[in-house]
């Protein structure tokens, strides 16, 4: 059993094949869209299509397994979930990158002028990454 496959398992996550190479795949790239993801899977299963991959998707995010990441002005990026933070989008490649803020300050006073009791704190900041300001 590989490690995927243990992943899967250790998540109550039935086990197929196609799942184990979207695992695999956001684990290779990080982030990814749902065209990133069907044109990555389709190289090993030139049959499967867009809604097996949303349905698949779906399914591990209900698992709490895999995280959308919603991103203004784009398409959502799927990621494996890992410890809560941030990210940083590049408003031309559209390359997507994890940082790690202390964003307490912020979520107290978001909590303060709200009323919410914060559960998560993240933050999507956009801009030009170093090779697109470059060129
Ligand atoms: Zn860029
Ligand atoms: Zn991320």
């Amino acid at each position: 059993m590989n490690k995927f496959e243990q992943l899967l398992r250790v998540n109550h996550i039935k086990v197929t094949p196609q799942r184990l190479r979207i695992v695999e795949e956001l684990y290779g790239h990080v982030h990814m869209s749902i065209d990133e993801l069907y044109q990555a899977i389709k190289k090993k299963f030139p049959t499967i299509s867009l809604a097996t991959i949303y349905k698949n998707i779906n399914a591990m995010i209900e698992k709490g397994f895999i995280l959308e990441v919603q991103i203004p002005n784009q398409k959502s990026k799927y990621e494996l979930v890992k410890p809560s933070h941030s990210h940083v989008v590049c408003q031309t490649c559209g390359k997507v990158e994890d940082i790690t803020l202390d964003l307490d300050t912020i979520a107290h006073k978001a909590a303060n002028l709200t009323h919410y009791q914060i559960k998560e704190e993240a933050l999507v900041l956009s801009g030009l990454c170093p090779a697109c300001k470059a060129g």
